[in-house]
């Protein structure tokens, strides 16, 4: 494509969207003012929102007069009387950070030719409300409506208690004409202590209904505080208002002119005075620093507030000032909404990719194009498993919707649909490893998908840790720091290299210390030689060492352990059946399947096969002879402290199960023995009630030496 018609390509793209941007804003902003039943969060508004902006600023050929980004949100529901406003109401602009905020100050400031005072106040989460009152007697309530042109309200804001039948102005500033009405703004809200309380109440009486108990219509549940005051108030039946506890805080006036009052911070002093509520929260700053601080503090104090607030308003506070720079179609010029970073944004879905995990788990991960959330930028975020992408039905290509709050890991909460290219597939999850090309496999029973190849390079470093761990082969000074530089020197690739090292090769590896030239020191002959040893030593080990060392999902220490008490060897443990296998107590067909297939991929047998070559044992010291075993189906329970045997708790446990027997941690009548060491209480309490014979740590010794019960 020649680049003309790559631009024009892209412009196409960009005008397919900003169409579909407004239409589902518009949608989501009636939903909002309308019918109070918010379709999306604040956040995933105002992040759409951001979006319409930055593509109309890009592309102004495509700009609308109607766009969602130019006009005021909100109606006139036809349950209402209309109400035209003395003057417009208009929305804000946003700041969405200090960045943002911090340019418009400065393009202000440019405007004005000179740093003007400003002043703070915080951004009430309700809806906005106009006061009428004629010499001086409260006469009509409105609603922002389109800005222009409001619903009546009047009925029941009469039962919104703080808002006075009368204004006391005398005495405060001079009315200049005191005969022409006053219509005075602010904002009316629910407390969110009565939002909880109503919503309850309307759970309880659903209840009620949904179990017979009461008959009539399900109450409507609130989204959130703000949705509960302009439900409360946009009501057909004031009676239902007077109930609902709703507040205003009160801000502005319709006209300036109306009033002798040269700012905003005196506006508010004088509707104090005349009787309304004003929020106390109010602050004049002159520089920048100050503005910060401002909105740093209410953030913090945010979630301590009787209601909602989701940002700091900053106004210029001189009405003359305010009137040099004047509004746009939507908003003043002279105030800026600074909005709280939010812990939700759309973002668009560039691909899933799949993150092989240590243990071969398969990890679905959304590549997003990144966004600032909550303070930081976000360009990935784990979807867990095919399941959750599938529940969430997200799909490359989608709008998402990403949620982080504060220090938590970033989550994509699900597409936006209606924003949904046409040719976006369901996604599945890959059939073969992205690592290794390894067949995947996903378990009966388990939602994650698995790569279960050894050579696979993704798990490479954590499964030879784990084969040279204390748990499975306990090959001592081999530490991680070594497997990782044989693996970067391409000597080692699975557990069969290990037994392929000599010492001449172990000497010159490179340890994490420096010498004083700064160089790696190698590991050296001595320690070489330790090294060496241990991993020659490990070649005997019992046959459960090396079946936990596999790593064979779902296949841990203790079934590891009863493996080797059932079979001589590995070939053995191989060819088993998955019926065999399923006879084993705590294994199950599940597992026992696991097992089967995890003997059936070819890498893992070929490094099966150069463990034995190399000389690797993989004997059982049980000689797989579980039935026969001395302490079969006896139930051991050890409790208090073991101190002259030597052996830890855990250590004797696990002799005792090499010796057939179970050792559970709960006593029961179902327990053969009780071992208690010093200090044993409650466990040994019990088994003195059931009559569960009781031995001490001589007597385990003995067990375990003689393989065999003491004779009593
Ligand atoms: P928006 O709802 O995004 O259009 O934001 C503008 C709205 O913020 C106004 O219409 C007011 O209802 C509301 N608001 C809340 N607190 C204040 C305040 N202190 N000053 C001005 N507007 C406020």
């Amino acid at each position: 494509m020649t680049s003309n018609a790559l631009l024009a390509e892209e412009k196409n793209i960009a005008h397919t969207r900003i169409l579909d941007l407004r239409k589902e804003i518009k949608k989501a902003s009636d939903a909002y003012y309308i019918s109070d039943a918010p379709l999306m969060s604040d956040a995933v508004y105002d992040s759409l929102m951001r979006e319409l902006i930055a593509l109309e600023n890009a592309y102004p050929e495509f700009a609308d007069a109607n766009s969602p980004s130019v006009t005021v949100g909100g109606g006139v529901s036809s349950q209402f009387e209309e109400v035209k406003h003395e003057s417009k109401m208009y929305s804000l602009d946003n700041a969405m950070n200090f960045e943002e905020l911090d340019s418009w100050v400065h393009k202000v400031e440019d405007e004005l030719g000179v740093f003007p005072e400003f002043c703070l106040e915080l951004k009430i989460d309700g809806l906005s409300i106009a006061l009428t009152f004629d010499e001086n007697k409260f006469v009509r309530a409105a609603t922002r409506g389109d800005g222009v042109v409001g619903e009546d309200v009047t009925e029941n804001v009469l039962f919104v208690q703080d808002v006075p039948r009368e204004l006391s102005i005398q005495g405060a500033a001079k009315v200049e004409n005191s005969k022409k009405p006053l219509e005075l703004r602010g904002e009316t809200y629910m407390p969110k202590s009565s939002f909880s309380a109503l919503n309850k109440e309307a759970e309880r009486i659903n209840g009620e209904i949904s179990c017979g108990h009461l008959k009539g219509k399900k109450e409507k549940l609130f989204a959130n505080p703000r949705n509960a005051a302009a439900g409360s108030l946009r009501q057909k039946n004031p009676l239902v208002t007077r109930d609902r506890n709703l507040k205003t805080f009160m801000y502005s006036i319709a006209s300036q002119d109306d009033v002798a009052i040269t700012n905003q911070f005196d506006l508010l002093k004088w509707l104090a005075n005349c009787g309304f509520h004003v929020n106390p929260d109010v602050t004049l700053a002159n520089s920048i620093d100050e503005i910060h601080d401002f909105c740093k503090a209410c953030l913090e104090k945010r979630d301590v507030l009787e209601y909602d607030i989701d940002g700091v308003v900053v106004k210029v506070n001189d009405f003359s000032l305010q009137e040099k720079l004047g509004f746009t179609s939507r908003a003043p010029k002279w105030a800026i909404a600074y909005k709280f970073p939010p812990e939700e944004k759309t973002t668009l879905l560039k691909d899933i990719t799949v993150q092989v995990g240590r243990t071969g788990v398969l990890t679905p991960v959304a590549e997003l194009e990144p966004v600032t959330i909550a303070g930081s930028v976000v360009s990935r975020a784990t979807l867990h498993n095919e399941d959750e992408v599938v529940r969430k039905d997200v799909r490359i290509g989608d709008t998402v919707v990403v949620h982080k709050a504060g220090d938590v890991i970033p989550e994509v909460v699900g597409p936006i649909l209606e924003l949904r290219p046409k040719d976006a597939k369901p996604w599945e999850m890959a059939k073969k490893c992205p690592a290794c090309g390894s067949t995947v496999v996903r378990i009966d029973g388990e939602v994650a998908h698995r790569c279960i190849s050894l050579e696979c390079p993704a798990q490479r470093l954590e499964k030879l840790k784990f084969w040279a761990s204390r748990e499975a082969m306990d090959i001592e000074s081999l530490g991680s720091e070594n497997i990782s530089t044989l693996i970067d020197e391409g000597r080692v690739s699975d557990f069969a290299d290990f037994y392929t090292l000599t010492v001449d090769e172990i000497k010159t590896l490179k340890t994490q210390r420096t010498n004083k030239d700064g160089e790696p020191v190698p590991v050296g002959e001595k320690n070489a030689i330790k090294i060496f040893e241990s991993i020659q030593k490990s070649k005997f080990n019992n046959l459960d060492r090396v079946i936990n060392g596999l790593g064979i999902p779902g296949i841990g220490k203790n079934l590891a352990r009863d493996l080797s008490l059932h079979f001589s060897d590995m070939k053995e443990l191989m060819n088993a059946s998955p019926e065999d296998l399923a006879k084993i107590d705590g294994l199950g067909a599940i597992l026992a399947k696991g097992v089967v297939d995890f003997f059936k991929i070819p890498q893992n047998l070929n490094v099966i096969d150069r463990l034995m070559e190399l000389g690797v044992l993989m004997k059982s010291n049980s000689g797989g002879t579980a039935d026969n075993l001395p302490l079969k189906s006896l139930t051991f329970v050890l409790t208090g402290t073991m101190v002259n045997s030597g052996m830890s708790r855990d250590e004797a446990s696990d002799e005792l199960r090499n010796l057939g027997a179970k050792v559970t941690s709960s006593v029961s009548k179902n327990t053969s023995f009780v071992v208690a060491g010093e200090n044993a209480g409650s466990k040994r309490e019990k088994a003195v009630a059931l009559g569960v014979p009781i031995l001490n740590e001589q007597d385990l010794v003995y067990i375990l030496e003689n393989r065999a019960l003491p004779a009593r």
